[in-house]
């Protein structure tokens, strides 16, 4: 398999090639030459680590013993169940696929466990060493870290916004001792810890001086490994082969709900991938509009993983609307940059049978949902979640599956669930007395350069 850059001009790479890499040299994103089509029906009934090596054998077909680092990554010990993701029924043609049972309790846990088995096995092969600077403003810290910790050859510097995060996660982040993994917390907002990333990454020099590598959500990995639990659920959840289901995907990124799109063009019967933004609405309006205006700044809301601006994974998607033209691509973001939007309205009709509906879950409804599917089903979603379930229901149609993706337990967001039900989130087993447990974090000035010197200090 080769990839190619969204933007056009970047030479073609191997898998293993563009695994460590954030952006292509060109600007632009990788995204596999052509898709690799599976027949459904030679798949369904393997246990999760099974699919997933079916799955990602092509698009990942010159890692070595990629079987093995997929078994140790899929391991029932860490995700809790046999299934990995469970599909609970709420009702007969209304699914929870469960994606948050992992080491952090969100779903980004599913690819960062893949990521580290394949860093760790990649470095091993060239005897290099990796320093992973990283933004989070919550759950893709802790998920990396989490992954990392004890990696032969990696060390992570994770930026978070100092007193901005919940206590939870917090405590799940800085109460990791390793001593490959450092805590930096930044004095400014998430917008400045990833401002401080990019700033690193834009002196080619110290980059390749330190090895200085990314686990951002632009990662091919991290899609690939994602398209696999479409794929699991879609399993769960029908009987026959020819059924077609619709998923519903809280959406910030816009990584999650790609890997479907790439499990759709790979020949998963999806009906529709149905988007659900937060109070952050621009995914919502491009796909009610064509237009593509890109906002200043996230507003903090209460479902804050999908507080993003600028969706980095849409541009895959738009590469593909545009009949794989990269220098459209580059075009098209130049006048982004420029204008601060771009219109496809002229595409509405591919844009359509993409398969992607899209709607926005604001507070209220965030909270109206958490307490109805409580009632209902007896079931507590997080916030995230209530927003994709919200959404979903507004698309279901009837005689189609609808399988809502659940991106995090509520033991993570315990405000907003007594806003909405009066009472603390049930804890998992092994998280009771967490943000007591001691810290370990450095505070840091929002400054380039002496990151720079505190990254030279602690690698060699
Ligand atoms: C990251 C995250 C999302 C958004 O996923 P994208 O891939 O960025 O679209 C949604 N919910 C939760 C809980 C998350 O952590």
């Amino acid at each position: 398999m080769r990839y190619v850059s969204t933007r056009g001009t970047a030479p073609r790479r191997r898998f293993s090639e563009i695994l460590l890499e954030g952006l292509a040299p060109d600007g632009g994103l990788y995204v596999p030459e052509s898709l690799p089509r599976l027949e459904p029906g030679a798949l369904r009934g393997k246990s999760y680590a099974e699919l997933a090596c079916a799955v990602l054998q092509p698009l990942m077909d010159d890692v070595p013993g990629l079987d093995a680092l997929v078994r140790r990554a899929y391991r029932p010990a860490v995700f809790g169940s046999d299934a990995i993701t469970p599909l609970a029924t709420l009702e007969p043609g209304l699914h929870l696929l469960r994606l948050s049972n992992g080491p952090t309790l969100a779903f980004k846990d599913l690819a960062m466990q893949l990521l580290g088995e394949l860093f760790e096995s990649a470095l091993a092969r060239s005897g290099a060493t990796l320093n992973i600077l990283g933004a989070t403003s919550g759950d893709t810290g802790s998920a990396a870290e989490h992954a990392m910790r004890g990696k032969r050859g990696i060390r992570v510097f994770m930026l978070s916004p100092h007193g901005r995060m919940s206590a939870f996660q917090r405590a799940q982040m800085y109460c990791l001792q390793d001593a490959n993994l450092h805590n930096l917390a930044v004095k400014g907002t998430f917008d400045d810890c990833q401002d401080l990333v990019k700033a690193v990454n834009a002196d080619a020099e110290f980059k390749a001086r330190y090895r200085i590598g990314a686990v951002n959500s632009i990662n091919w990995a991290r899609v690939a490994a994602q398209v696999v639990y479409y794929f699991k659920g879609y399993f769960a959840a029908t009987r026959s082969d020819g059924q077609e289901v619709s998923f519903a995907v809280p959406s910030g990124n816009f990584g999650n709900i790609y890997a479907g799109y790439v499990a759709r063009a790979m020949g998963l019967p999806v009906r529709r991938l149905i988007l659900a933004t937060n109070e952050n609405d621009v995914l919502d309006e491009f796909f009610r509009t064509g237009r593509y205006r890109a906002r200043g700044a996230a507003v903090p809301t209460s479902s804050p993983s999908m507080d993003i601006a600028k969706a980095s994974n849409f541009e895959r998607y738009v590469f593909d609307l545009v009949g794989r033209d990269g220098a459209r691509v580059s075009d098209l973001w130049a006048e982004l940059e420029r204008r601060g939007e771009f219109d496809l309205a002229a595409l509405k009709a591919r844009i359509a049978a993409s398969g992607f509906a899209s709607g926005t879950s604001r507070h209220a409804d965030r909270l109206a949902t958490i307490r109805a599917v409580h009632e209902r089903f007896g079931v507590v979603v997080d916030p995230h979640t209530a927003d994709g379930v919200k959404v979903g229901l507004e698309h279901r149609e009837p005689g189609v599956p609808l399988i809502c993706l659940e991106t995090a337990l509520p033991a993570k967001f315990a405000e907003t669930i007594r806003e909405a039900l009066g009472r603390e989130p049930e804890r998992p087993p092994g998280f009771e007395g967490l943000e007591a447990l001691p810290q370990r974090y450095e505070v840091i000035a929002a400054d380039a350069a002496a990151l720079k010197r505190r990254i030279a200090a602690s690698a060699d």
